[in-house]
């Protein structure tokens, strides 16, 4: 027999050891976090190319690979967990999640099925029902957590498909807005849909649904013998932020007989604030509701969730067996997670939610979205105060669309205009914006949501903004 080699099984040294020091070089990182430039990728593609490389045949030591990564790699990118990030939709990063991950991958226990760990099981459920309890649903309410806002709607789409339509579902039809985010259309096409399935709805001046224009839409298909089974509603559209007059959306779908699926991925977790619960009043009436941790609760990248009103549809949608699995759990209370999602093995995704919760309790993560909400405020005032800029949506939560209309300058030359506009805000490197087109104009969109974003950053966006207009005029 061939010797056996023990190396992969470490020390209590060795252990202990490379925690600290990969614990070491992540709190350094994230202690100059502020200080970093917001973005810096201009030699991504030569890092890219120069880290090309074999398969390792023989291991080399600790310190010069945490070296290389966190001096040369990390540093080569969106400082996405950084305070300057107002790009796209900002993620967090709460580092008592990093640190639950350790945990959760160092023990590795199994939690696709009750048995295999019933009280780590117990721990995601708890994490599944808070979040039932912040967007309202009752207590027959359930859901998954899942790697993030796409596959949560993705297994909505299925559930729903499963649900309302006959196995032969070709002749489906979904609505949405034309706002709604592209994840939609791509759970679609991955529940087996042909893209003319899918009905982008106009939207009011707002950018919310227009419900009239869903009515006619509705009433057209109908007539043509298709089976309209699904509309989706946006708390939150990535574009502007939008939220969709969710009320008269639960009311139709109820007429029509529809699955009404609501995409809270940016917005569901302002439920935890007095706007939020405003503005997205109805919420509680969807059959289900995509909800992001990552971007909402301020954890890593890897967590987003999907809740349905009724258990018993996403089991319907994702349970399978076969003879050398356990016997699953008949207890209502108890939950085999591989039933309701597509997933079996996986990491245990609730620990890394459960244990910032736990050491904190909801108030500051309440108090936070709080803050964004008024910085966006305060931005969009002091945005109104400038010569020629435009407010092209009003926030509804913590995003806002502008551009900058100096006169003399329109159509494609506007939008070169403010595309220039957001690169050279960003090549100041103390902040990073994005833009989107609405309706054939280019817009700047400012999105506030990291737990890190404070006053001062967002004062760097006005400053940068007015600095970057007076060298482009
Ligand atoms: C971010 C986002 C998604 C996609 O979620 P991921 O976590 O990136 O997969 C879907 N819908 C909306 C509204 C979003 O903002």
């Amino acid at each position: 027999m061939k010797q056996t080699n023990l190396e992969l099984e470490l020390s209590e040294n060795d252990m202990r050891a490379l925690t600290e020091v990969a614990a070491k070089y992540a709190i350094e990182h994230i202690k100059s976090l502020a200080e970093q430039p917001s973005n810096n990728v201009t030699q991504g593609a030569q890092l890219a190319r120069n880290l090309i490389e074999p398969l390792p045949q023989r291991g080399i030591k600790v310190e010069p690979l945490f070296q290389q990564l966190f001096e040369q790699i990390i540093p080569c990118s969106y400082t996405t967990p950084g305070p300057g990030y107002l790009a796209y939709i900002p993620g967090g990063g709460l580092f008592h999640s990093a640190v639950a991950d350790l945990v959760a991958n160092a023990v590795n226990r199994y939690v696709g099925v009750w048995l295999a760990a019933p009280g780590l099981v117990q721990l995601e459920t708890n994490v599944i029902r808070w979040f039932c309890d912040i967007v309202g649903y009752p207590k027959q309410a359930l859901g998954i957590l899942t790697t993030g806002g796409s596959m949560a709607n993705f297994s909505a789409v299925v559930a729903a498909r499963v649900v309302r339509l006959p196995e032969a579902f070709l002749k489906g039809i979904l609505y949405v807005s034309s706002q709604v985010h592209h994840s939609i259309g791509k759970a679609a096409k991955l529940a087996g849909f042909p893209a003319a399935n899918v009905r982008a709805i106009p939207c009011n001046p707002d950018y919310s649904i227009s419900i009239e224009a869903l009515v006619q839409a509705l009433k057209a298909d109908r007539q043509a013998g298709l089976m309209p089974f699904m509309v989706v509603g946006s708390a939150g559209t990535t574009n502007t932020g939008a939220v969709d007059d969710l009320d008269s959306l639960a009311d139709l779908a109820r007429q029509e007989n529809l699955w009404f699926h609501v995409d809270g991925a940016y917005g569901a977790f302002f439920m935890l604030t007095e706007t939020g619960r405003r503005v997205m009043k109805g919420i509680q009436r969807a059959d289900s509701i995509t909800l992001d941790p990552h971007k909402g609760l301020f954890l890593p990248y890897g967590t987003g969730a999907l809740l349905v009103k009724d258990r018993q549809t996403l089991q319907r949608a994702h349970s399978g067996n076969a003879d050398y699995m356990p016997t699953m759990q008949k207890d209502e209370n108890f939950i085999d997670y591989c039933e309701l999602s597509p997933e079996l093995s996986r990491d245990f995704r609730g620990l890394r939610v459960w244990l910032p919760l736990k050491l904190h309790g909801i108030q500051p993560f309440c108090d936070n979205l709080e803050e964004k909400l008024e910085l966006t405020r305060w931005i969009t005032r002091e945005l109104k105060k400038l010569a020629h800029i435009e407010i092209v949506a009003e926030p509804q939560l913590s995003v806002v669309a502008f551009r900058w209309t100096p006169p003399g300058v329109e159509g494609a030359a506007l939008n070169a205009l403010n595309q220039k506009l957001i690169e050279r805000i960003n090549a100041r490197q103390r902040v990073i914006l994005s833009g989107t087109m609405l309706a054939g104009t280019y817009v700047v969109r400012i999105c506030i949501l990291s737990f890190r974003t404070h006053a001062q950053h967002v004062r760097y966006a006005l400053e940068d903004l007015q600095s970057s207009m007076a060298e482009l005029r």
